[in-house]
């Protein structure tokens, strides 16, 4: 439990249809956090981000600096300032990287305020300056996730959510990918929640973490606590 708990969510329930998915989640993130969910395929991961930027269904309580989100639609939850990047990036592949960008800010005014966001996405992506007018489709995968992540800043987000972030891409750029994404939470006091199969990775940036098992926490703590405990290390750092 985090003192100054920025993002707080209580026996959060949610599924597809008829079948459940998550039963009972609760956690809190303090602001300026970044949380990692860990957790085996199908657990619930993507479907609990889901959840949380207003994708899927939910029962139960969802708080964002107190104000009820539970329930809300994904336009109204991005205008509150909750940035999902999906598995796959969901960027618009025949759009230029500008017009990708620019989207990200599409639930906010005044263009002067934009165009120095797009700057300040250049600041952490420089390559995506170099890129404008390419088409999405024609970046590398690392590219296409840096655009996907400075599209999610364009919003100006009070929560980022981050669903497999390294997913496909190579080691080095991964790593890359997380040493901008704990420099944006450092510039921006940005809290983050981010699912993460590369739990070495997710670990070395998150101050606190969460496992997920059949749509339950089932262990929880700070980074350092989760990367002691014999099960963790065993089922997700490949040791002990
Ligand atoms: P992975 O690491 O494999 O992505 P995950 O922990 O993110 O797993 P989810 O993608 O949230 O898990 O899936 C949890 C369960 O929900 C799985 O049983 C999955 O089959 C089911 N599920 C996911 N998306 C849908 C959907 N759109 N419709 C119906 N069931 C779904």
């Amino acid at each position: 439990m985090s003192e100054n708990a920025f993002l707080t969510v209580t026996d959060l329930r949610a599924g597809y249809g008829g079948a459940r998915v998550l039963h009972g989640v609760s956690l809190t993130v303090g602001q300026g956090e970044i949380c990692a969910i860990l957790g085996p395929n199908g657990a619930g991961k993507t479907t609990l981000l889901r959840a949380l930027s207003g994708m899927v269904r939910v029962r139960g309580d969802v708080r964002l600096d107190g104000a009820d989100l539970a329930g809300r639609s994904p336009d109204t939850l991005a205008r509150q300032g909750v940035a999902h990047v999906p598995e796959g990036r969901g960027t618009f592949m025949p759009l230029t990287v500008e017009e990708n960008l620019r989207l990200g800010a599409f639930v906010r005014r005044g263009r002067g305020a934009v165009n120095d966001d797009l700057e300040r996405v250049y600041t952490y992506f420089p390559v995506l300056k170099t890129r404008l007018t390419q088409v999405a489709g024609s970046l590398s995968g690392g590219e296409q996730q840096m655009l996907a992540i400075g599209r999610a800043l364009m919003l100006r987000p009070r929560l980022l959510l981050l669903d497999e972030p390294s997913l496909g891409l190579a080691p080095m750029v991964t790593q890359e990918l997380f040493r901008i994404v704990r420099a944006v939470n450092e510039e921006e006091r940005t809290t983050v929640v981010v699912v993460e199969q590369n739990a070495h990775l997710a670990l070395s940036v998150a101050q606190q973490a969460h496992v997920l098992e059949s749509g339950r926490i089932v262990l929880s703590g700070s980074a350092e606590q989760i990367r002691a405990d014999e099960q963790v290390a065993q089922s997700y750092l490949g040791y002990r």
